[in-house]
């Protein structure tokens, strides 16, 4: 199946992703966007999505992202992208409008929410199944190097246990247009500036540990995030650092997004499936990787969730 087949009729294309779009997000939009593009000279092509973090200028095309969300345009056909409608932010009603709805995602949480569902859990990421969607002879070098920072970010840079033999198959053929990937994920993945590193520090500092060591929490309120003069899209990476501390079975990583309101990332290395945790709260994810935004007192919230994920825990020892 090539998406091509499904929009070479439409006049008018819209493409949109997840609030707070990662890097997988911006990429596999900005990917598809120039792809489109190509194949489709005549259309109108347009892309929605809150702004990306500063990382991920060096995209071509990164500038033509609509943030405002401003548009009477009804367009043939809505691409939703590494989310299900829920997730899509201001680019929802533009959404709902189009002619057509086509969802394009591989959260495992996801149920589809297009005419069109092209939904693959077992993909690592959104590019990589977006990659088996294009003509291979069409994909330029610009393309290429999206669709594979867009592996690299969801997959950390072909660590964490998504990453399968087609997805190494798919990152090799990218390689072989030649760009300097090196250089590329070193600046959109692991390169942080001085203060992200601050808060960093802090939020790991200020970390605790639960559940007999088998859990590790900590939490950034919006007065720090101002003392540190960051913003959300700094702390990227902060759940992370937490995972790989020894013994641990599952981070949580929480920030203020509101009065009595977080947004709550969570990392397992398998042991919890987060993303059953995740989507008792709304949200939703990977089994290894989830979120959702929750109500409450900070440790209202970490009981919460410690009771879905010591429920889990206690299911399998009985299993076992
Ligand atoms: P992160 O913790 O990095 O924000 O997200 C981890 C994974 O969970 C990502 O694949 C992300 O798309 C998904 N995710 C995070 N927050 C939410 C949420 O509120 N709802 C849903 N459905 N997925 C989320
Ligand atoms: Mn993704």
């Amino acid at each position: 199946m090539k998406i091509i087949n499904e929009v070479k009729d439409a006049k008018t294309i819209a493409i949109g992703g997840h609030v707070r779009p990662d890097g997988d997000c911006v990429c596999s939009v900005m990917a598809l966007y120039r792809y489109l593009q190509k194949e489709l000279p005549e259309a109108r092509i347009d892309v929605y999505l809150e702004k990306p973090a500063e990382v991920f200028a060096c995209i071509p095309g990164i500038e033509d992202i609509r943030s405002d969300f401003q548009t009477q345009q009804v367009y043939d056909v809505f691409i939703a992208l590494d989310c299900n409608d829920e997730r899509l932010g201001n680019a929802l009603p533009i959404y709902r409008k189009a002619g057509r709805r086509i969802n394009i995602d591989h959260h495992i949480s996801n149920t589809g929410c297009g005419d069109l569902n092209i939904i693959e859990p077992q993909r690592s990421s959104t590019a990589e199944l977006l990659y088996d969607l294009m003509d291979p002879q069409k994909v330029d070098e610009e393309i290429a190097k999206a669709v594979y920072i867009g592996i690299a970010h969801d997959t950390g840079v072909f660590r964490y246990s998504n990453t399968s033999p087609h997805t190494l198959e798919t990152a090799a053929k990218l390689l072989a247009f030649g760009f300097d990937f090196s250089e590329l994920i070193e600046k959109t993945f692991f390169e942080k500036t001085y203060v992200q590193t601050q808060i960093m520090g802090r939020a790991v500092l200020e970390s605790v540990r639960f559940m007999n060591d088998r859990c590790i929490v900590s939490m950034v309120t919006r007065r720090m995030m101002e003392f540190y003069q960051v913003s959300t899209k700094d702390l990227d990476g902060i759940v992370n650092q937490l995972q790989v501390v020894s013994g641990v079975d599952c981070a949580i990583f929480m920030y203020e997004i509101g009065t009595l309101e977080y947004k709550v990332s969570m990392r397992s290395n398998g042991k919890v499936n987060v993303a059953d945790v995740a989507v008792k709260f709304g949200g939703g994810g990977h089994v290894r990787a989830a979120g959702c935004t929750m109500n409450g007192t900070y440790h209202d919230n970490i009981n919460n969730l410690s009771r879905e994920i010591a429920g889990q825990l206690k299911k399998q020892k009985e299993q076992a």
